[in-house]
């Protein structure tokens, strides 16, 4: 049989340019591996859970294991740092405070990982950050801060264009993946089809309706991957820039994250309280109910901003029943998905976690499917 013209062979496809899929074309191309990225939207687009120009980096988790995954990956942000010459994290350090039994577990943690913090009294604390009202525990490290979340992602992806290993294609759509065992055809939007060993799908939300399928055909279940619309807001700050760090509020009801994003102002969000959406279909609309219970919170709980004045961001977070991670590898198949709101500090790790699989490696056993 002829070989079909439209059909090219590349050692690795990664399909998504957001974080995930960018970090993961980066790591590939610096261990000398020939990648072609694809995605769906243009460079930079705002329909997934990437975009914006800031993210909160933090060490607090109440799980061990995850804070050594923070400081794993807080030194390949700073390898990362020094590859490009470019400031990608601003060590502003973060603060917790709310519900006692969760900060004094982030405590208990960071101890135990040898990462400095300190405990403040609520009077201590409204003195150090004005901006914010705080009640129960308060912890604060200095090793936190806000990760420069677009320059990272065009980063990645130019430090992998400049190895002349990467090709990537925006604007360019997975219509169908065919599994033939030990390689797949991946057939694009633009009608040519790519033949792979290996095919990453960093796909975030979209994981469940391009590969939930085939992996089910390997024996492989995805869990439930709930996709939804959020949709916090930048308010205009009162205070200067150096005000704010990074915070998280265990509040009785929703738990709230907000940072300062230089030029936007404060961002304030509920964590994952969105409604269920087809990724797809969406309609970028904020619940106006929920505008107005987050400018409420903001006015009782951020006095340092202007709480009438939103200005409203909508994207995606794909989470799982457990808010772990999902990256796993089935045959030619490797799935990265369920990053749950609180993927973006571990980028860097994320690229190497997913390279690690592409190559041939195994999975971290916490992420396995
Ligand atoms: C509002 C908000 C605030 C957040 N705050 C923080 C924070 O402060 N700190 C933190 O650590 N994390 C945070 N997160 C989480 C973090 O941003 C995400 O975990 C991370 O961006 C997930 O990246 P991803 O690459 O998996 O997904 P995405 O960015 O959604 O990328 C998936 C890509 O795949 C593409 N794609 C899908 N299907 C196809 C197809 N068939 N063909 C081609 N391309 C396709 C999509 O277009 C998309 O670009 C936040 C998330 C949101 C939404």
């Amino acid at each position: 049989m002829q070989p079909d013209p439209t059909t090219s062979e590349v050692p690795h496809v990664v399909v998504g340019g957001g974080v995930v899929g960018a970090a993961t074309a980066y790591t590939l191309t610096a261990r000398g591996e020939r990648v072609l990225l694809v995605e769906q939207h243009g460079r930079g687009h705002h329909e997934g859970s990437s975009h914006g120009a800031t993210r909160i980096f933090r060490q607090g988790y109440a799980d061990p294991e995850y804070v050594d995954l923070t400081t794993r990956a807080l030194a390949l942000w700073d390898a990362l740092e020094a590859r490009s010459g470019t400031t990608l994290l601003d060590r502003t350090g973060a603060v917790d405070h709310g519900r006692p039994e969760v900060v004094d577990a982030i405590a208990a943690a960071l101890a135990s990982a040898g990462i400095p913090h300190e405990s403040l009294t609520t009077d201590e604390a409204a003195a150090r950050w004005p901006g914010i009202a705080f009640e129960g525990r308060v912890l604060t490290h200095a090793t936190a801060g806000r990760i420069r979340s677009a320059d990272a992602i065009e980063v990645f992806l130019t430090l992998a264009e400049r190895t002349g290993l990467a090709e990537l294609r925006f604007d360019t759509r997975v219509t169908a993946i065919e599994d033939h065992g030990d390689d797949v055809t991946v057939s694009l939007g633009d009608g040519t089809s790519v033949r792979t060993p290996s095919l990453v799908a960093a796909v975030g939300s979209w994981a469940p309706t391009l590969v939930g399928a085939l992996l089910a055909a390997r024996g492989a279940r995805l869990p439930a991957v709930r996709v939804t619309q959020e949709q916090p807001a930048h308010f205009p700050s009162h205070l200067p820039d150096t005000a704010w760090p990074s915070f998280v509020h265990w509040a009785d009801g929703d738990d709230v994250y907000g940072l300062l994003t230089p030029g936007e102002g404060v961002k304030v969000g509920f964590h994952g309280t969105g409604p269920v959406v087809d990724p797809d279909a969406r309609d970028h609309r904020p619940v106006a109910a929920e505008v107005e219970r987050l400018q409420a919170y903001v006015a009782r709980w951020v006095p340092g901003v202007d709480a009438s004045r939103p200005s409203l961001i909508s994207c995606l977070y794909d989470t799982t029943p457990d808010e772990d991670f999902v990256i796993d590898r089935r045959g030619p198949l490797t799935v990265a998905t369920g990053f749950s709101g609180h993927g973006f500090k571990f980028a860097p790790l994320l690229g190497e976690l997913v390279a690690d699989l592409a190559t041939g490696g195994e999975p971290h056993p916490r992420f396995a499917l």
